[in-house]
């Protein structure tokens, strides 16, 4: 294989593999996509209930720890992060959420042309194939196959119900024209199977595209300069150093941590932050590493003995044995399941402009990641914090520091669903749970 191409991409998670993909439709350029971890395109990665295999420990994941948090006493955050074709397309939750835009005219008046949300809903509409919503916010036909959950599970309806009850707004479509109110969640999957972004992207074209070239295994250490122009990449494969060449442009797009963490291996940062580590500036860029924001999220777990929730007890077990045979006939019940079927955005004060808090409703109690074993059956909540003001740095080593500590507030809608499903309830504490 030659080692010149005219892009090189780098990290083949969600941005990467639509990169890649769309760039190598011009038979015209060659493309080489390069991935520390594997293909990714096992049974692991496409039955959506096994996330929790991966979520939870080093399959597929990153499994990165932060640094100890002053903001929070010290303790050592986990932070999960797919590896491999997909990256953490692989492994997430599956909501297909595309954020508020607000957000994204936000970014276009700070000067970023191009990110109003009028700009990139072309590109969401194209990349979209929604099996149910059409129309100005839609699209069908694209790569990214969006899905309604095939879990047959009454507690959706349920959920809704109790929504209803307490007089919040009901939303068919999170990315429609309004973002508050709660729901079920989309969630990129087809035929009751995850649909990751190498998925949609990449796999059908490994092999099929002569100008697409995929490299896993191949662990980016360094961009390598020529002055301040990139014009290739150092990989680490196995026990080999290699090099590959870009003609056009590097492009990339290996994380919201390891994105920065490369470009400062590469010199490109705070020259003090570089020097610190021996490392020689290329570029004196000091946001580079800096401004993270992370988004806080408390958790609140119920037992219950309703069946229709996932959880270690006898019965729970022989449940979920009974959805590994449904699931392997049909691929419907309780292995297509997110986890994470329902929730939505709030206001925590009516007089917010926007929603500051997103729910996502648990079909079990999911605690600390699932790193943390819960035995019995319940369900959880999980109230995330959306409009945060702390930042955080993440270096050469991907460390995460918080600077500021920042209250979480709750939502009365989180009560009252929790409240109508415990038994018997649990406060919070009693589950040991804690933020992730
Ligand atoms: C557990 C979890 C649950 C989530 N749930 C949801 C959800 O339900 N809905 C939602 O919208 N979002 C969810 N997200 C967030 C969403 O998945 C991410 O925002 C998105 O996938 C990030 O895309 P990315 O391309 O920026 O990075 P990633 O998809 O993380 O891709 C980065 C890629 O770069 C590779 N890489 C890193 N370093 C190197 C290197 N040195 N050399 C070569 N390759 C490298 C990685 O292995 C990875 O494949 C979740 C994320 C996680 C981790």
């Amino acid at each position: 294989m030659a080692d010149t191409f005219d892009y090189v991409v780098v990290g083949a998670g969600s941005g990467g593999c639509a990169v890649a993909s769309r760039l190598s439709e011009d038979p015209n350029v060659s493309v080489v996509l390069l991935e520390a971890g594997g293909r990714d395109d096992n049974w692991v990665v496409t039955t959506p209930g096994a996330l929790i295999l991966m979520v939870s420990g080093p399959v597929n994941n990153w499994a990165f720890n932060t640094v100890p948090q002053p903001g929070l006493n010290g303790r050592i955050g986990y932070q999960p992060r797919g590896k491999g074709l997909g990256g953490s397309s692989a492994i997430n939750a599956m909501c297909y959420i595309r954020g508020h835009k607000a957000d994204y005219d936000r970014w276009a008046a700070l000067g970023n042309t191009g990110w109003s949300y009028a700009d990139v809903l072309p590109h969401f509409k194209r990349s979209e194939d929604n099996s149910e919503l059409d129309g100005f916010y839609h699209g069908k036909g694209g790569p990214l196959s969006v899905t309604k959950l095939q879990t047959d599970n009454p507690v959706q309806d349920i959920y809704l119900q109790a929504a209803r009850e307490a007089q919040f707004r009901i939303n068919e479509d999170f990315n429609g024209e309004e973002q508050e109110g709660l729901g079920v969640y989309q969630v990129t999957q087809k035929n009751g199977e995850r649909w990751s972004a190498a998925r949609g992207y990449i796999h059908p074209f490994m092999g099929t595209r002569k100008n697409l070239h995929v490299i896993t295994g191949a662990h980016a250490t360094r961009i390598l300069f020529e002055g301040k122009r990139a014009t290739g990449i150092e990989y680490r494969q196995g026990k080999d150093t290699r090099q590959v060449r870009a003609r056009r442009e590097v492009i990339l797009g290996l994380g919201a941590f390891q994105t920065p963490q490369l470009l400062m291996l590469s010199g490109v940062g705070d020259q003090a932050e570089l020097a610190r580590h021996g490392i020689a500036p290329v570029h004196h860029l000091p946001g580079v590493g800096k401004n993270l924001h992370d988004h806080p999220d408390f958790v609140f777990g119920f037992r219950s003995g309703n069946p229709n929730f996932l959880g270690l007890t006898a019965a729970g077990i022989g449940r979920i044995v009974k959805s590994i045979f449904q699931y392997r006939r049909e691929r419907r019940g309780a292995m297509t399941s997110n986890i994470a079927e329902c929730g939505g955005f709030l206001k925590t004060r009516p007089d917010l402009e926007l929603p500051d808090i997103q729910l996502h409703f648990c079909m079990a109690v999911v605690n600390n990641h699932g790193r943390t074993p819960f035995f019995g059956n319940g369900f959880s909540c999980h109230v995330c914090l959306l409009r945060q003001k702390a930042a955080a740095a993440s270096g050469c080593k991907a460390p995460i520091r918080c600077s500021r500590r920042r209250s979480i507030r709750t939502s009365s809608a989180t009560r009252m669903i929790s409240k109508r499903w415990s038994v018997p309830s649990r406060p919070p504490s009693a589950c040991s749970m804690r933020p992730p």
